[in-house]
């Protein structure tokens, strides 16, 4: 399977080619090939069938409302070929719809043509006077229906018919029981047939290949231009630092969710490292980074919940987006998220308050019920104000701003 980029090139190539020119580039043909596989599955199906009820059409006419007087044995061997035929495009039938690929659509359909077209031409000759006659010219018309009724490409019409036509010419001229005063125009009027049959299916080919190569382009560099944009959006809503979300991907998933869960409250907590500004003066700006990396993936490998974003939206503050979470499941929540950090165990010698040797965060949080029409700045702003109050109250904890919830506080 070529790629897309190479399809592309492909089909730019292929639309570049001179008009009228039916063969694409090996792999765009296979491409086209499979990709109208089922357009001519249907159009094989329904050649079929109509070539079925034709036959059962002529048999009945035939066997009961024609003044031809035919003798019995004749109309016999008449009726064997009518079966013979009947079978074949039965199994035609069949064959199309047990094929999986296009090859195996295209190898049906080219002896399908051919088969029938042979056994037509028997069935002329085993017929005798007025039938024989009208037997020739009723029957070179199914090898030409076919062509057009299966969709055959160009060259594969062109293969059955110049089969079928040969086929046709020898049963015609070494008919023993035909007036020879009827094989050249017969013959001639065959040939125009296929002409025109042949001309008209050229041209059909052609423009279904000029729009596919026209319907193609477009449609592969729509493809590539979501993705480019799927790429995009990744890279400007992403922290180039520490892989998480970024400020743009708090913005965006706080519209979101506020316009999406209508009826659901939702938690927002912001994050801060304690003594941060300690830390990059002790071990180094660098050790600082690999410290906020560390500290941003403990934060999302603690969450759990379908929808919860993690973002950095400033030099060392995170920001937690907990749709759903209510007041009761919070002190989980935030338990959780300030646990994760401490576990880390990065060893932080700065840090002022007694006994502490590690990286600790505070985090400040508030609960947007679901009817609320609290704006992000302001939820912003609450839950900085409780983070402020888990500062001043002693780090490596966290507060809620709700007088319900708001003023327990986990011993650290
Ligand atoms: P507090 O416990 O009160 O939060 O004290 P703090 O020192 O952490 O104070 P503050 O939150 O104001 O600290 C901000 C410091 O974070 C300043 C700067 O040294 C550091 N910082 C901000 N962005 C980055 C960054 O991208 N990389 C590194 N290494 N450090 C950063
Ligand atoms: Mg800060
Ligand atoms: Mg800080």
């Amino acid at each position: 399977m070529p790629t897309r980029e190479e399809l592309i090139a492909d089909v730019v190539r292929n639309l570049e080619a001179p008009p009228g020119s039916l063969a694409f580039t090996p792999a765009l043909e296979d491409y086209y090939r499979t990709a109208i596989a089922d357009r001519r599955r249907r159009s094989m199906i329904f050649a079929s069938l109509i070539g079925l009820s034709v036959l059962a059409a002529f048999v009945v006419q035939r066997a009961f409302f024609t003044d031809v007087d035919v003798e019995p044995f004749a109309f016999r061997r008449w009726l064997a070929t009518m079966a013979a035929i009947a079978l074949v495009a039965f199994a035609v039938l069949v064959a199309t719809l047990a094929s999986r690929t296009h090859r195996t659509i295209d190898r049906v359909s080219i002896t399908g043509v051919v088969v029938v077209a042979a056994l037509v031409s028997v069935s002329f000759r085993v017929e005798v006077g007025a039938a024989a006659t009208i037997g020739i010219y009723a029957w070179m018309m199914v090898p030409l229906a076919a062509a057009n009724l299966a969709s055959l490409h160009f060259r594969q019409a062109l293969t059955a018919i110049v089969i079928s036509d040969a086929i046709y010419a020898v049963a015609l001229f070494t008919s023993p029981t035909l007036d020879p005063l009827l094989h050249v125009p017969a013959f001639l009027l065959m040939l125009s047939v296929s002409a025109m049959t042949l001309w008209g299916n050229f041209r059909n080919d052609r423009d279904h290949r000029s729009l596919f190569l026209f319907l193609t382009r477009e449609r592969l560099l729509a493809e590539m231009s979501a993705e480019q944009n799927a790429a995009l959006r990744e890279m400007t809503t992403r922290d180039t630092l520490t892989g998480i979300g970024n400020r743009r991907a708090f913005e965006e998933r706080f519209a979101a969710i506020r316009a999406e869960t209508g009826g659901d409250s939702l938690a927002v907590v912001m994050i801060d490292i304690d003594h941060f500004k300690a830390f990059n003066d002790l071990y180094g700006h660098l050790e600082g980074d690999r410290c906020l990396t560390a500290v941003a993936r403990a934060l999302a490998g603690t969450l759990r919940g379908h929808g919860d974003l993690v973002a950095r939206i400033g030099g060392e503050e995170f920001v937690v987006l907990a749709p759903g979470v209510g007041t009761e499941d919070l002190p989980v929540l935030l338990e959780r998220l300030r646990r994760g950090v401490e576990r880390l165990a990065i060893p932080h010698a700065a840090a002022e308050e007694a006994g502490r040797d590690v990286v600790t965060v505070s985090l400040g949080c508030v609960v947007l019920p679901g009817e609320a029409r609290i704006g992000r700045r302001e939820a912003l702003e609450r839950a900085d104000r409780a983070l402020y109050a888990a500062k001043r109250g002693g780090r490596n904890r966290w507060e809620v701003d709700d007088p319900t919830v708001g003023q327990t506080v986990k011993p650290a």
